[in-house]
């Protein structure tokens, strides 16, 4: 359990983790595969190839010489068809590149493991792994890896924690890819100069957490921390706190508090490009929710359409009324299982009309269960009051922008407030300047 006393506030879920046993099956090779440029935080990449080149497995088909950027790479080899603009699932325009798979799966000519002996050739493999946050935020991993201040980084947490009720794809992850997840850990340290490793696990995963033990019980550097099952605690700030017992500052970065943060399967992603040379083309995704017929852990190449891999779980059992790419906390609705698979996709989950009907609001009882809620400590209804005022002095001085849009405060609230999603506009409105 954590060494500090104190928790952050948290609250806790029912965990629905019907996939826990279930190992990760390999989707076979869809027919076309639709690859977004926009898969990262930071400048989109521009296609490098066009309509009717042939492609191979592993090759970069877009990139940007902008520094907040990570290469995408084919997840097949075949043929572009074409390459159009689409909307992404944030209303953004996005451009797409079809290619139509051969389903030889030809690797690309010059696919073997990079030379990687010191801290500059780890970062540029980083990069050319295409790399970026896949618990989430989707942050190109070699921007986060290389902070300005990296010598004062003494602690690299993994997020092991997997706190979002359905998901189970990190856990298999721990449990089926645990060498590549213990050696990607210990050359992160070794090339990034780091003394101490923490990998942080849920109580409720309790194989994951005596496998990892036993992996790195001759390894001091490395700690294998068992964490509370409570939700937030995989969130970056909370995750932290308990590894660590450090809080980050408002504006500031982790590796300002001297910690990086990163998922399981981004470091497992990282040593099969150091193993391999293999940049990331597939993810292991728990494919869940009353919706579907069979819930699954699948690994499925990147681009596939959702609806794809929705058959491939023997298709719907339910009219869905709700589609998610993540979790039912913090995940985003699709409006179209047409979509496709992208890197930071953890989850897709699919819910009937019952399941996923917005209670109806009643009036605030004042019972204050939002503000005791909150692992950031804000105060959702004096934020959701200015929001609706649009009082942007009032928003700044709540720090609103702390916001981590975790959905705690709706979760508890009995007059079944969307606090969450107000939060979220408001941070928006901020961000704009208060443009009303
Ligand atoms: S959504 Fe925002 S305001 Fe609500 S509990 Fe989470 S951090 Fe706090
Ligand atoms: S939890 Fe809901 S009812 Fe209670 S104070 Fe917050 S908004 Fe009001």
């Amino acid at each position: 359990m954590s060494i500090f006393n104190k928790h952050l506030p948290a609250i806790h879920v029912e965990h629905h983790k019907n996939t826990t046993d279930s190992a990760t099956v390999k989707m076979p090779v869809p027919d076309k595969v639709y690859l977004s440029m926009v898969q990262h935080i930071g400048a989109p990449c521009q296609p490098t190839v066009a309509v009717g080149d042939l492609v191979k497995v592993g090759q970069v088909i877009g990139d940007t010489d902008a520094f907040v950027s990570a290469p995408i790479h084919s997840s097949v080899s075949g043929k572009v068809t074409a390459i159009d603009k689409s909307l992404t699932m944030t209303g953004i325009w996005d451009t797409i590149v079809t290619i139509a798979a051969d389903k030889t799966q030809e690797v690309a000519e010059g696919i073997k493991p990079p030379v990687v002996e010191d801290k500059a050739s780890f970062l540029k493999a980083v990069r050319d792994s295409g790399l970026v946050g896949l618990g989430g935020a989707a942050f190109p991993t070699h921007v986060k890896f290389n902070p300005k201040n990296l010598e004062e980084v003494d602690t690299f947490i993994i997020n092991g924690a997997e706190c979002e009720p359905y998901i189970t794809a990190d856990y298999r992850t721990m449990m089926e890819d645990s060498e590549l997840l213990i050696n990607g850990l210990k050359n992160t340290l070794k090339y990034l100069g780091i003394k101490r490793g923490v990998i942080g696990i849920e109580s409720n995963k309790a194989p994951a957490i005596a496998k990892l033990r036993e992996m790195v019980k001759d390894d001091p550097e490395i700690e294998v921390l068992e964490l509370v099952p409570v939700y937030p605690q995989g969130a970056e700030r909370v995750l932290i706190y308990e590894a660590t017992g450090r809080s980050i500052p408002p504006g500031k970065l982790p590796a300002d508090i001297g910690v990086i943060v990163s998922n399981v399967s981004s470091i497992v992603a990282l040593q099969t490009f150091i193993e391999t040379g293999m940049p990331l083309i597939s993810k292991k995704i728990t494919v869940d929710g009353n919706a579907i017929r069979t819930p699954k852990n699948v690994e499925v190449l990147i681009g596939t359409p959702i609806y794809k891999l929705i058959n491939f779980c023997d298709g719907y059992k339910r009219v869905p009324k709700k589609i998610l790419m993540g979790g039912p906390m913090m995940g985003r609705a699709i409006y179209d299982d047409g979509m496709a698979v992208i890197k930071n996709n953890n989850a897709i989950l699919a819910f009937d009309e019952e399941f996923a009907t917005v209670p109806k609001e009643t009036a605030c009882i004042n019972c204050g269960r939002c503000t005791k809620a909150c692992p950031m400590m804000l105060m959702p209804t004096l934020i959701a009051k200015a929001y609706e005022c649009k009082d942007l002095p009032a928003l700044e001085k709540l720090h609103a922008t702390l916001c981590m849009e975790c959905g705690c405060c709706t979760y508890v609230c009995p007059a079944k407030k969307q606090l969450g999603f107000i939060n979220k506009m408001a941070k928006q409105f901020i961000m704009e300047g208060g443009k009303k």
